[in-house]
Order: C-alpha cells, then sequence, then structure tokens
C-alpha cells in the first residue's frame, strides 16, 4: 500500500512522494493521518526561514491506529488501545540520557528527535502532512478521548501542550492574575487554562477578532491596543485592572519589544514566561536592574514535556463544552491543496487551517 507524504524544497513550493507504507516497528505503531494543522512553524517554512535543503512539514496531527508494532497493548498513559482507535502522537522523541532528561525536564532535551530531513529518508511518513504517520517505539502517543473530535485534538499538539507546562512551569496559581501578551492560539489556550485553574486573566492585543476570542476563551478583561496605543496607556490600563501589577505575565505575542513590556509589567517579585520570541537575531535593549530591582523570575519555554499531550486532551475533554474549541479551526483543506492552506495562512486569510489526508 502507497501513501504520500509532502516536501517544501524551498520557499512557496511543495512536492508530495509516493512511498510504500512501511510496517510497524516493534513497540511503534503506523497511523492514518485524519487532521494535521498548518500551525505558526508550517508558515516560517513556507516563507523559506528553515534553510535552503527545504523540509518536511507537519507535526501536529490525530490520527486512525492502522497497524499496531509487535507488543503494543496501551498508549503511554496505560489507556489500551486496538487498531481503528484514535490517538494524538508528540512529535518528537526525547533522549532519556541527556542533563536535562534526567532531572526530569524533558522539554529541555538536548538531543530531542523530530523527523527526517528528507521523505526518501526511511521510514519515509516522519511528518504529519502526509496520508500516514510512522510512530517510533521510543515516541509517546496517547488514545484521544471519544468527545474530543479529530479536528480539536490535533490543536493539543504544539501550542496547547506547551502554554500548559509554560503556566506549571510558573507557578500560576488560584487566586493570581495572569496577564496574556498576545491572544493568537497560543494566548487563547494559555487564557483557558488559566482560567480553569481559577486565575484572573487579562488578555492585551490588537485586532478585533482576536480581542473577542480572548473573551470568548476565559480572559476578564481584554486591552485594545490600538485605543491604548502606547506603553503609558497599557501600564495605566493594567494597573487599573489588576489593582497593581498581575502577578504572572507570559509573552506570546512574539516580538522583541513584547519581552521588554512584560518585564516591566509584571509585579515585582512576579514571574515572566517567554516562548512567543523565537526568531533568531532579533534583539531588543532590556536594563538589567530592572530584573534585579524588581527580584523577576524569567522563564523560557520551548515544547513540553511528552505527558503534557495527555494532560491537553484530557483538559479539552473536560471543557469541550466551557470553551470555543470547535471553532479554533476555521478553514479545511484536502491533503493536495495544502499549498493554498499555506499562503492564506501567510496572508493572515485564516486563522488555523487543517488538512484531511483521508479526504483526497
Ligand atoms: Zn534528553
Ligand atoms: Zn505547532
Amino acid at each position: 500500500m502507497k501513501g504520500r507524504i509532502a516536501f517544501i524544497p524551498g520557499a512557496h513550493k511543495i512536492e508530495f512522494h509516493d512511498y510504500e507504507v512501511p510496517t510497524p516497528a516493534a513497540g511503534g505503531i503506523i497511523a492514518s493521518v485524519t487532521q494535521t494543522n498548518v500551525c505558526g512553524s508550517e508558515v516560517h517554512m513556507w516563507k523559506g526561514e528553515f534553510g535552503r535543503r527545504g523540509i518536511m512539514p507537519g507535526h501536529e496531527m490525530s490520527g486512525r491506529i492502522q497497524s499496531l508494532g509487535a507488543g503494543v497493548k496501551t498508549d503511554w498513559a496505560g489507556v489500551p488501545v486496538k487498531e481503528g482507535d484514535r490517538i494524538a502522537p508528540v512529535y518528537y522523541t526525547v533522549c532519556n540520557r541527556c542533563v536535562n532528561c534526567v532531572t526530569g525536564n524533558h522539554a529541555a532535551c538536548t538531543a530531542k528527535v523530530v523527523g527526517a530531513r528528507h521523505p526518501d529518508d526511511p521510514p519515509h511518513f516522519t511528518a504529519t502532512f502526509a496520508t500516514h504517520y510512522f510512530v517510533k517505539p521510543e515516541q509517546h502517543f496517547y488514545r484521544v478521548p471519544d468527545n474530543v473530535p479529530d479536528s480539536i485534538a490535533s490543536s493539543a499538539n504544539c501550542a496547547m501542550s506547551q502554554v500548559f507546562w509554560s503556566l506549571d512551569r510558573a507557578r500560576l496559581a488560584y487566586g493570581e492574575t495572569l496577564l496574556v501578551l498576545g491572544a493568537g492560539g497560543l494566548g487563547l489556550h494559555a487564557m483557558a487554562i488559566a482560567k480553569a485553574r481559577g486565575a484572573r486573566v487579562i488578555a492585551i492585543d490588537g485586532v478585533d477578532l482576536r480581542l473577542r476570542e480572548a473573551k470568548r476563551f476565559g480572559a476578564d478583561e481584554t486591552v485594545d491596543m490600538r485605543t491604548h496605543s502606547d506603553f503609558e496607556a497599557r501600564d495605566k490600563r493594567v494597573r487599573e485592572l489588576c489593582n497593581g501589577l498581575p502577578d504572572v505575565v507570559l509573552e506570546v505575542a512574539g516580538v522583541p519589544d513584547a519581552f521588554m513590556e512584560g518585564i516591566r509589567l509584571v509585579r515585582n517579585g512576579g514571574r515572566l514566561i517567554e516562548v512567543g520570541n523565537i526568531s533568531p537575531g532579533l534583539t531588543v535593549q532590556v536594563p538589567p536592574s530592572l530584573i534585579t530591582f524588581k527580584s523577576l523570575e524569567i522563564i523560557g519555554v520551548a515544547t513540553y514535556p511528552p505527558q503534557y499531550l495527555k494532560k491537553s486532551l484530557d483538559f479539552l475533554s473536560t471543557h469541550i463544552e466551557r470553551f470555543p474549541y470547535r471553532e479554533m479551526c476555521d478553514a479545511t483543506f484536502p491533503l493536495a491543496r495544502a499549498a493554498e492552506a499555506l499562503d492564506k495562512s501567510e496572508r493572515r486569510e485564516i486563522t488555523r487551517a487543517g488538512l484531511l489526508p483521508d479526504h483526497d
């Protein structure tokens, strides 16, 4: 049986390659992909920002178990699985041997492995813009709860699990105030999780749709950057809303200036989580004395420990009616039209595109 997988050889180009679908490794599985999303990183790939050798797009997916490798009886949380069950895999593997893994911080594994560089490399199906996906024996995967549709389960993988972990890293507690800079996908997921754990949530953004979404995903108050266009105005408004300054600030706007704004807007002794800035080379001037005199804790978070995907899926199952998750993915395309999905995502005509490989 043949399967198909996408490859981006350079900016704004996409190829599809066909290969025989491999048999699963002992301890692993072969899944058929039912939905895979265009995440921010796929848009960076589409723009050619990941080097000249090309790259395999796709890391957020949900799928069905097509065949189980020898010995696989449960997912990585001990839930029994069989062929046909719906699963979501973590998109990378951790080594369990480096200094960070050994000390329990698997999110910072120094030997993380994502997919191969080119689909010609066996077992071919190691990225998710594809009809099939090869789950390695050492790769965590979880059974998707029955009440969580594929369109929602696929988004648990990256954005949601990462902010879930980041709020835990910052020890956001019941009754504390969280300020979220940026109401995109990461921000909305963080607002819902923070709200559900009893925090007060304030969001800053400058786009109508995103401000409305923030309210629906748990923000108690929003600050519009168009009416509060300079730092002084935002600072004054945040102080009014928080009766002081927030305990925790989450930076998911993804611009260097927002990092500096987070330092200034968090309370003395507070915690600033940096997630949004991922472009190497971009800088901002920071007076280190501010960090000293405010006794700040600055927490950088990339990816998440694999078990956070399980926590995210369970959270979705419990809160699927409380927050409008069903509307997060606003456009779907067959795999063959991936280029259109990427173009529209790059032009921000759609916020979260899903590809449906079994609809080709
Ligand atoms: Zn490691
Ligand atoms: Zn992602």
